[in-house]
């Protein structure tokens, strides 16, 4: 039976950690460890100024009062026996496409699992009023089963947004290009200060036609390659027509 470590970003008590645990069970052995409170937004944070809690809600399921890194780290260090032949996180209430990527605690979950070498699927589903995992839960199996039968590349993740309405099929896809224009809401306390609520801002999006976006307004589940490296490859050319400096002596003539 293969061991499959479960986690997410809206913590332990979400209905789409319930609905990925369902997924994962006929497909082998699930071992929950999970955010006790909701760490959404909160990236690939690492929690390193304070001590961390592990807490055992029931058999076989952990809260952590820290992030989804902190919860695959513990998990992979202290709560599971031997390491797990697959990470998954979610279902997020709420798509992760484009840069969402950047922000998600979702993503970040199996990223962790990725740094560690071990495959690693991060799910989200539509945000919607009322929730229907019918669907989500059926398409993470297929994926989740799918990488372990045939694995994924050494330093590769997989990003799966789900739609909320009748899923056609399954897309390969890349993550679409956004701008994005912040927004904060300003308001008085009851204590009569001034406080600030960054709230969800205005995007312009690249919706081209491989693009995750695209895919799942087409009502396809997107299935994007993510991997931890940064690195802009293509661009290595133009940082070096910045033509910095290599040497302390030649830097000292510039400016
Ligand atoms: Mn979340």
């Amino acid at each position: 039976m293969p061991r499959i470590l479960v986690t997410n970003d809206d913590g332990v008590h979400s209905p789409g950690l319930a609905a990925l645990v369902a997924a994962m069970k006929p497909l082998g052995d699930v071992t929950v460890v999970a955010p006790a409170t909701e760490m959404s937004a909160v990236s690939h944070a690492l929690t390193i100024t304070r001590p961390l809690r592990l807490e055992r809600v029931r058999d076989g399921v952990f809260a952590v009062d820290g992030t989804p890194t902190d919860c695959v780290t513990l998990a992979y260090v202290k709560v599971l026996d031997a390491p797990p032949d697959l990470v998954v996180s979610g279902i997020n209430l709420g798509y992760n496409l484009s840069v969402d990527i950047t922000y998600s605690g979702t993503v970040a979950g199996a990223m962790e699992g990725t740094i560690f070498g071990v495959p690693s699927i991060a799910f989200s589903l539509c945000r919607t009023k009322v929730y229907d995992f019918t669907q989500a839960t059926w398409a993470a199996r297929v994926v989740a089963q799918r990488v372990l039968d045939t694995g994924l590349p050494l330093r590769t993740l997989l990003n799966v947004n789900i739609p909320q309405e009748r899923v056609r099929g399954f897309r390969v896809t890349i993550a679409a290009g956004r701008t994005y224009r912040p927004e904060v809401l300003e308001g008085i306390d009851p204590r009569g200060r001034t406080y600030f609520w960054i709230k969800e801002g205005q995007s312009d999006v690249d919706p081209g036609p491989r693009s995750d976006y695209h895919a799942v307004r087409e009502g396809f589940v997107s299935v994007t390659p993510l991997r931890p490296d940064l690195t802009h490859h293509a661009e290595v050319e133009s940082a070096l027509a910045l033509a910095l400096p290599e040497t302390l002596a030649d830097s000292i003539q510039l400016v």
